[in-house]
Formats: C-alpha cells, structure tokens, sequence
C-alpha cells in the first residue's frame, strides 16, 4: 500500500477501533480469502463460569476448589479466571508456578503439588477415577469445557466451565461467508465443545484439541493450498498462529503477547470488526482513486 493509503486508512480503522500496525497488514487485508477463528474470548465472551465441581471419593470439594482456585490466581487464561473466582487467594500463594498454552498449569500451594488442565493433560500417565471420567464424560456431552484438577499426582477433581457465544458471532461468520471467506474454527478445546460453538455461529470447519503449534500446523497447510489465511484470536496460546497468518487479528481485550503477535488489534468487542478490517484496504483503495 501507497503511504497515503495506510494513513487514510489507519484514519478511518481508528474511527472503528481497527489499529493496522502497518502497511503490510493493509496489503495482507485485500488477499484474504480464509479466516480461522479461536474459539474462547474470541468467538466466546470469554467470561466463563463454573457449572460443576467433582470429586474424587475421599477428597473435600471445598480443598479441591480451594486449591484449584488459588493455582489459577496466578494464570490470565478465561477458565483460569472463571475458577480463580471460587476463591480471594492472588498469585503471591503460588510458588513454582508454570503456565503451558495449550495445556494448563502447575505449581505449589500450601505445600501440596497442584495441577489443572486440559483432561489429556492431567491424566496422562496418571489413573482416573471412573466418577471424574463420568462427569467429564456428561460435561463434554454438553458441551462445557471440563479441567481437571490434580494433588500431589493424584486426580481429584473436575471442574466444568461453560461460555458464552458473543451476539455478533453468527452475523459476523454469516457475513464473511457471503464474501465469499472459507471459515474455520480451531481451537485446544474439546471436540464438543467446538462443535457447539461452531453450529452456533455458522462454522462447518471445526478443528478441535490442538495445542499451539498445531495450530501453526493448520495455518500453514491452508497456505500450502494456497488459501490467504487471516487468524483471529486472543490468547498466548494463539500468539505463535497470529504471526504464521497472511493476516493476524488480536482482540484488544486479549493478552499482550497476542496483542504484539498481531498485524492488526480490534479494541472493540464486537466481532463485527473482522469484516470491517478486511474492508479497509478495499474501501481506501477506491476513496483514493
Ligand atoms: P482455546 O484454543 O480454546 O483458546 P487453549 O489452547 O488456551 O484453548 O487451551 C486448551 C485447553 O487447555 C483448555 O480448554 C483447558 O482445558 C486447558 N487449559 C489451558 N490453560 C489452562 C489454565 N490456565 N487452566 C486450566 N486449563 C487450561
Ligand atoms: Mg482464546
């Protein structure tokens, strides 16, 4: 793009909460013809709540809840926040704490070795007791996203969350479709609840269960086919996908590293700003003519 083209364009974009970080994201907008979508906080509001707690026989729900609660005091990740809710610790009760995207966390508190993630995760190499595979089992069926908890390397506990669609979802996917956009869904999540989410809002592409560099994974092969491929999303784990796009949209209530991941931030909440950031390059194109 010409520098009269990026100014006139940043200029309207911030009028929209569009921030283009530079010419080349202009460039990149007019190709697209694919947009994959992250599923929590950028499909999803991302403000989860707490359905269930489970326990394993001989364990306190309140401790499970307790201990989960204050290890995810010191995560910013969406299910992190919804069951950090449960209790007033902050990150300071943490020590030994690790994050890994796509997966969970671990760390000490009061003592104790605690861990809570993804099921996968959490039960590799460890027994499940049947009631936490049973309710994981309901849970998912319902589409909830479900995290285990694990104490000193015992499984002890599963906690469901559930999410919400954002109301501009479905219009925004129905809109970018009628563009003419290949649309996908790809997401750490579980099958289920990628499902749901994607029927709700129009997605038939749906990819569910990956980590980050599987995400990566995806993204490159759609480039291989020669799809220009638009990534939005929100998260740490979403970072490393954002920069192998033609095209990297973080919504700006999102993480930083997200946010530094991106060609392009979306301050506002409304999805709707997806469509309006690939019409950018196209609409100062014809204003400058
Ligand atoms: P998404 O692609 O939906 O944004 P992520 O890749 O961030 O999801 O995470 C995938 C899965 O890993 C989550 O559904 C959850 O089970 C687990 N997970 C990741 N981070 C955390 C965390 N801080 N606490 C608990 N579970 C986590
Ligand atoms: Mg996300």
């Amino acid at each position: 793009a010409t520098p009269t083209a990026l100014m006139v364009a940043s200029g309207r974009g911030a009028q929209l909460g569009i921030f283009l970080k530079g010419h080349q994201a202009l460039d990149a907008s007019r190709e697209v013809d694919t947009v994959v979508f992250d599923k929590t906080g950028t499909l999803t509001n991302g403000a989860l709540d707490i359905v269930s707690v489970s326990v394993a026989t001989g364990h306190e729900r309140d401790d499970v809840l307790r201990a989960a609660a204050t290890l995810e005091s010191a995560s910013e990740h969406a299910v992190a926040k919804a069951i950090a809710a449960a209790s007033d610790a902050d990150g300071g009760d943490v020590t030994d704490f690790v994050a890994e995207p796509g997966k969970g966390v671990h760390g000490v508190v009061g003592g104790r070795q605690v861990q809570v993630g993804s099921p996968r995760w959490v039960a590799k190499g460890a027994a499940v007791p049947a009631g936490l595979a049973r309710a994981r089992r309901d849970a998912e069926g319902a589409g909830q996203t479900v995290v285990y908890v694990a104490i000193d390397g015992a499984v002890c506990g599963a906690i469901a969350v559930a999410d919400t669609v954002k109301s501009s979802a479905a219009e925004t996917v129905t809109e970018l479709r009628r563009l003419g956009m290949r649309t996908l869904l790809v997401t750490g999540d579980n099958t289920e609840a990628a499902r749901k989410v994607a029927a709700e809002v129009g997605i038939d592409e749906v990819v569910a269960e990956v980590l980050p560099d599987e995400k990566v994974a995806r993204i490159e092969r759609l480039r291989q086919e020669g799809r220009v491929v638009a990534m939005v999303g929100d998260g740490i784990n979403d970072a490393p996908a954002l920069v192998t796009a033609d095209l990297g949209l973080a919504i700006g209530r999102g993480t930083d590293v997200a946010i530094a991941a991106a060609d392009i931030i979306l301050v506002r909440h409304d999805l709707r700003s997806v469509v309006e950031a690939l019409g950018l390059a196209r609409a100062t194109r014809q204003t400058i003519r």
